[in-house]
C-alpha cells in the first residue's frame, strides 16, 4: 500500500522471509501475512468491538470475533491494491515476488526498475485506483440502505478504502503518488534521475507536513485538541515517509555514479604463481613484477585460488617462507570469478550476490585480465561525485 516496490536484492523470489505465513495465492502471486499483521488485527478486533456492541447488543464475546472479521475484510481489501500493483507490473513483464500484508498494510516485491515512465505510471496508480474503485462500491451499496453489522461493515470498508485511495495519491515518494510524480517528470523530462529527485523531495515536504499537522490542528477549534498519542501516531509516520523518500533520493544520487563503475578499469594486476609455492617468494615475484594481487594456478595454468590480502597482510614475514601460496587463498567458487567487462549496476549486482575481497576478472575467451578487490570498487565509488 504505501510501499509496494520492495526492491529485493537477490533473484529469488519463491523464499518465504522468516515470521511470514502464506495464506493464499492472487494474481500469480504468493500472499504472505507477517507475524505483526495478527497482533494489528487483534488491535482492531479489540477497537472495533465496543461499536459492535452498540450496534449489534447482545453478542458477549462473540463481538471480538465480529472485530476480527473487520480486520480480515479491511485487509482483504489492501490486497485488492496490492494484487492490482502486482497484475500491472506482471503485464509490463516484471518479476513479481510474494504480496506482503503487514501491520502498515501491504507491499508488493516486484523486480528491477521499471524502464518506461508509462509503465511506472500505470504500476503506481493502479493500486489508489483500486482501493478509490471499492471504496465507491462501497458507498453505491451503503445508499441501497443496509442495516446493522453489515451498515456498519460496508461504511467501514467504503470509509478505509477511499482514505487509503487519496492518501496514496499524495504526491510523494515513497507513497504510490510519489511513484506517479516521479512518471510525470521522468515522462516530461526524460530523466528517471530527476523524476525521483523532485518525488522523493516531494515525499520529505510531505513528510513535514505531517509532522505539522497536530499543531495545525490544534488551532483548527472544530477539529479538537490533538492528544499526546496523536502526535506519537504522525511523528510514526512522518519518520516512515522521510525515510522512504530519503531512501528513494540517496538510491537515486548512487544510480548516476554507477556507469562510471567500470571492472576492466579498477583491476589489478595480477601474478599467476603454483599454489604450494611458497608464499614469501610469491610475495617477491608479485613485488618484482609489481602486480597487485596473486592468482594460484595449477599445472595447466588453470587459475584455482585468489590470494586474499587480509589473510596475507595478517601473517608475520617469517612464517612466510614455510606456508605454500594456498595457505592464505580464497577458493575461485561460483561468483568470484567475473567477466572483466562487467560494469555498473551489473557489478553490484554480482559482487553484492558472492559478498568476497577479491574477485578475479577473465576475458570471454576464460584468459586472466587481473583481479579486482571491493577495496578499490568502494574507493572508486567513494571518488565518483554527483
Ligand atoms: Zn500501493
Amino acid at each position: 500500500m504505501s510501499d509496494p516496490h520492495q526492491r529485493p536484492e537477490g533473484r529469488s523470489t519463491s523464499r518465504r522471509p522468516p515470521g511470514t505465513f502464506k495464506v493464499g495465492t492472487i494474481a500469480g502471486s504468493d500472499v504472505l501475512v507477517t507475524s505483526s499483521w495478527f497482533l494489528i488485527a487483534v488491535l482492531i478486533a479489540v477497537w472495533i468491538a465496543p461499536t459492535v456492541d452498540r450496534v449489534q447488543p447482545g453478542l458477549g464475546a462473540w463481538k471480538y470475533v465480529v472485530g476480527l472479521i473487520f480486520a480480515v475484510i479491511l485487509y482483504g481489501s489492501v490486497l485488492l491494491h496490492e494484487a492490482a500493483h502486482a497484475y500491472a507490473a506482471r503485464h509490463y513483464g516484471y518479476p513479481v515476488g510474494a504480496i506482503t500484508l503487514h501491520f502498515l498494510g501491504g507491499a508488493t516485491a516486484i523486480e528491477g526498475e521499471a524502464k518506461k515512465p508509462r509503465e511506472e505510471f500505470w504500476i503506481a496508480v493502479v493500486g489508489p485506483i483500486t482501493s478509490l474503485v471499492v471504496g465507491g462500491i462501497g458507498v453505491g451499496l451503503h445508499l441501497l440502505g443496509p442495516e446493522g453489522l453489515l451498515k456498519m461493515a460496508i461504511e467501514g470498508l467504503a470509509g478505509a478504502n477511499l482514505f487509503v485511495g487519496l492518501l496514496n495519491l499524495v504526491p510523494g515518494l515513497p507513497l504510490d503518488g510519489g511513484r506517479v510524480l516521479k512518471s510525470v517528470v521522468w515522462g516530461a523530462t526524460k530523466s528517471v534521475h530527476r523524476g525521483t529527485i523532485v518525488a522523493g523531495w516531494a515525499g520529505r515536504v510531505v513528510a513535514v507536513l505531517v509532522l505539522l499537522w497536530p499543531f495545525v490542528q490544534g488551532r483548527i477549534g472544530s477539529l479538537g485538541e490533538p492528544d499526546p498519542f496523536d502526535y506519537l501516531v504522525y511523528v510514526i509516520i512522518a519518520m516512515f515517509l522521510w525515510g522512504g523518500a530519503s531512501a528513494a533520493i540517496s538510491s537515486a544520487r548512487m544510480r548516476t555514479k554507477l556507469p562510471r563503475l567500470v571492472a576492466r578499469d579498477l583491476a589489478r594486476r595480477t601474478l599467476a604463481v603454483p599454489a604450494d609455492l611458497p608464499l614469501s617468494e610469491a610475495v617477491r615475484r608479485a613485488q618484482e613484477a609489481q602486480a597487485g594481487s596473486i592468482v594460484t594456478v595449477t599445472g595447466a595454468g588453470v587459475p584455482v585460488g585468489v590470494v586474499n590480502e587480509a589473510a596475507l597482510l595478517a601473517t608475520p614475514a617469517d612464517r612466510r617462507p614455510w606456508m605454500a601460496t594456498s595457505a592464505v587463498t580464497r577458493q575461485l567458487d561460483d561468483g568470484l570469478t567475473l567477466p572483466v567487462d562487467i560494469t555498473g549496476e551489473d557489478l553490484i549486482v554480482a559482487i553484492t550476490r558472492t559478498p568476497a575481497a577479491e574477485y578475479l576478472l577473465v576475458e570471454s575467451d576464460g584468459s586472466v585480465y587481473g583481479v579486482l578487490t571491493t577495496a578499490d570498487v568502494d574507493a572508486a565509488f567513494r571518488r565518483a561525485d554527483n
